[in-house]
């Protein structure tokens, strides 16, 4: 394993394992194979572990597999503070407390105000008195390095890097986010003030992976390294000394022994001009094709009326990526072959997801033109044939 240093000059494993998409099981998380996968990881020297308050079940099941595990101290849990949830330092204790007893822990290694975006809401929440609250948890052990993740533009960023003593942050960054959210130049801005760099969505919630365009594809057949999409999408972030930390949220044994091996053997400014080349070749292939850049992080979710909106807007993609025929038909399969319908139709324009999206999505507006897309005759005559014969019980 390949490390890079925090401010304090502790060694962070460069690959770190993202715990938002641990594999599910009825209606929970498979305990007993995340905890094989993040075996395989400890083993393989990987110490930085990323949950969060709002991620269903993965802050009990990381504490319950590091328990079994017996490897509290050898890795570093992160974990966030939902601070748009809190009114009060109060209610601020209780949710910190709350996660502690889920992580099985006494103390959390790198703690996050999750998806602080502006200086105005951090200015709120300092006028509750969370600086005094960080203050009291540092000098107590209870939180050993304090940070923020983001998703906003480059000039926020940039302000509220100035705004705190921070000892790190967080950002979405991938080759297709070079130039958007805090991009290139937060990444170097956050690294010239000498705060460390997480990265997280390093292959935009897999799309860079699973929904490359086949043009894209085929072009990576042919070029001589035999990389895998993911592989390239990786070594793009490696190779930068500005990244500390990628997040990357592994779900197979497979998966992380592969993303271990490509992150023990890139190393900072490794890439050529040649395999740079490639990487933008398929950014203006990718570009062509995709309509709603939606990472299908379900930050969004759930529609008070129903709609599975990531699902929607990936199908939408596909229209463009893949085939329209097979994106209809998936649509309509993930949507209404269903005892409860979670078809766009349902959106009633309220706007509550709109506030949520880290991405900035005009969903409404992007539903209506996902629907046209999407829905077919054949999908209204279904639709109608499942609700009034019943077939779902
Ligand atoms: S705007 Fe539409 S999709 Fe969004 S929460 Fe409201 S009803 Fe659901
Ligand atoms: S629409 Fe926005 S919040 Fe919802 S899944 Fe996509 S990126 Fe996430």
């Amino acid at each position: 394993m390949q490390y890079r240093e925090n401010k304090q000059g502790e060694q962070l494993s460069v690959l770190g394992y993202g715990c938002m998409r641990f594999s599910r099981k009825g209606n929970g998380i498979d305990l007993e194979k995340a905890q094989k996968e993040l075996q395989v990881a400890i083993e393989g020297g990987v110490n930085y572990f990323d949950t969060a308050y709002v991620y269903a079940g993965s802050e009990a099941a990381l504490g319950a597999a590091l328990e079994n595990l017996n490897c509290r101290e050898k890795v570093n849990i992160a974990t966030k503070l939902p601070h748009y949830l809190i009114k009060s330092i109060e209610g601020c204790e209780k949710l910190f407390q709350e996660e502690l007893k889920r992580l099985r822990t006494t103390y959390v290694d790198y703690y996050l105000m999750h998806m602080l975006d502006d200086v105005e809401t951090w200015e709120k929440l300092c006028a509750l008195g969370i600086k005094e609250w960080i203050a009291q948890k540092k000098e107590s052990g209870a939180i050993r390095h304090i940070g923020f993740s983001y998703h906003g533009n480059t000039e926020n960023f940039k302000a509220l890097i100035d705004a705190y003593d921070w000892d790190f942050c967080q950002i979405q960054y991938n080759y297709m986010d070079e130039h958007s959210q805090a991009g290139r130049e937060g990444l170097q801005y956050a690294a010239s003030q000498k705060i460390p760099v997480v990265i997280m969505e390093p292959l935009r919630g897999g799309r860079l992976v699973g929904m490359l365009p086949e043009k894209a594809k085929e072009l990576l057949k042919k070029e001589p390294h035999h990389r895998s999409p993911a592989e390239w999408g990786l070594k793009w972030l490696y190779d930068q000394p500005e990244v500390t930390v990628v997040l990357s949220g592994m779900n197979s044994e497979e998966m992380v022994r592969e993303n271990m091996r490509v992150a023990s053997e890139t190393l900072p400014h490794s890439l050529s001009e040649e395999e740079k080349q490639v990487i933008e070749q398929i950014k203006e292939i990718i570009a062509e094709t995709v309509k709603v850049g939606c990472t299908g992080c379900r930050y969004c979710m759930p529609c008070p009326f129903g709609v599975d909106i990531p699902e929607t807007f990936r199908c939408y993609n596909a229209v463009y990526s893949e085939s329209k025929r097979g994106a209809q038909h998936e649509y309509l399969q993930c949507t209404t072959f269903r005892k409860t319908p979670t078809d766009a139709s349902l959106c009633r324009e309220c706007g509550k997801c709109e506030e949520h999206c880290p991405q900035h999505i005009p969903i409404r507006a992007e539903l209506k033109n996902a629907r046209k897309a999407l829905e077919s005759p054949l999908f209204h005559l279904t639709k109608f044939a499942v609700k009034h014969l019943r077939l779902w019980g």
